[in-house]
């Protein structure tokens, strides 16, 4: 039989939501097994409709689902309509609500992990899709100073920069030619990486979106990819002089923001993080 909440998405082996998840439910008493789901996308409408029962609290969406359930439940929040994907839907007495928890997730791994708070500065986000929303979205609450979108299709970058772009806040889209990002990078006290380069079995894993010889020393550099937790692009801030940080801290984030609107109750963090920690250093 099913518990009331869990994560779905296809394939599912490989997440380690559960892990730290069911450490939550545990430290605070809550009685449910926070399961994986294998929702294959044929199956997602009959899946999402099994969430509207009685009882059920909440489903973190994975890949390949974050679009897809979109249209399938009953009330989006700004932040899923804004980021343009769902990745928790919230049983709210037989109506399901979409949300999305990357980019405060994103926010809280700077703050709480890195210890950087945005605020004021110059910020180069790398890449331009599902996370680069996330990510400009958070940033745009936070008061940075002046945002650059960096892609290399530069068509992608400007859309994202067009669509975000309100007020004060109104980042400068570029592509990825070395002189082009030679303006930008090492006037940046932040780095964002959501491109894949670096990502574990792609195309480019040895690659890195900037290099230590255009890096400032006083630069946070965070790496939206996680596998493997040491990229390219970290070794490179670390080169520079800068403070590197990897995406699993924003991974296990957006689950704990999740957590926390799904038991309406604050997550125990450093019991989350302890127990992915060691799923980690065990794997
Ligand atoms: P996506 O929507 O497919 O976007 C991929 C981005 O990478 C695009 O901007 C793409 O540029 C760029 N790119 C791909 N290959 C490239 C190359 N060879 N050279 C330069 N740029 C390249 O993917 P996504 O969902 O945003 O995910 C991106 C990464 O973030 C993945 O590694 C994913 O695991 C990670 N991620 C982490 C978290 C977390 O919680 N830590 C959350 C979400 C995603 P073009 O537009 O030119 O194709």
């Amino acid at each position: 039989m099913s518990s009331n909440i869990g994560v779905m998405g296809h394939p599912i082996g490989h997440t380690k939501s559960p892990v730290f998840q069911q450490a939550g439910l545990d430290e605070l008493g809550i009685k449910e097994t926070f399961e994986a789901w294998d929702v294959a996308p044929e199956d997602l409408e009959a899946k999402v409709a099994t969430f509207r029962a009685e009882g059920f609290i909440a489903a973190c969406v994975t890949l390949p689902h974050k679009q897809a359930v979109m249209p399938l439940v009953d009330e989006l929040t700004e932040a899923a309509e804004a980021v343009g994907a769902v990745n928790w839907i919230f049983n709210r007495d037989g109506k399901l609500v979409g949300h999305n928890t990357d980019g405060t997730g994103f926010l809280r791994a700077l703050k709480e992990k890195a210890g950087f708070d945005p605020e004021g500065v110059d910020a180069v986000v790398f890449g331009a899709g599902g996370a680069a929303r996330a990510i400009v979205y958070a940033l745009k609450t936070t008061g940075v100073a002046r945002l650059t979108i960096a892609n290399r299709t530069l068509e992608k970058a400007q859309i994202l920069a067009s669509e975000f772009s309100e007020g004060r806040f109104k980042p400068t889209a570029i592509g990825m030619d070395r002189d082009e990002l030679a303006n930008y990078v090492p006037y940046a006290t932040l780095l964002v990486n959501t491109t894949s380069l670096g990502m574990a079995g792609g195309p480019a894993e040895l690659a890195t979106p900037a290099t230590a010889d255009m890096i400032s020393a006083d630069t946070v550099g965070y790496d939206a990819v996680y596998a493997p937790p040491e990229t390219k692009f970290l070794r490179e801030v670390e080169e520079a002089g800068g403070t590197p940080a990897g995406g699993m801290t924003m991974l296990v984030f957006q689950g704990i923001e999740g957590f926390e609107m799904a038991t309406g109750k604050s997550a125990p963090v450093d019991i989350m993080f302890a127990a992915i920690e060691k799923a980690l250093r065990s794997s």
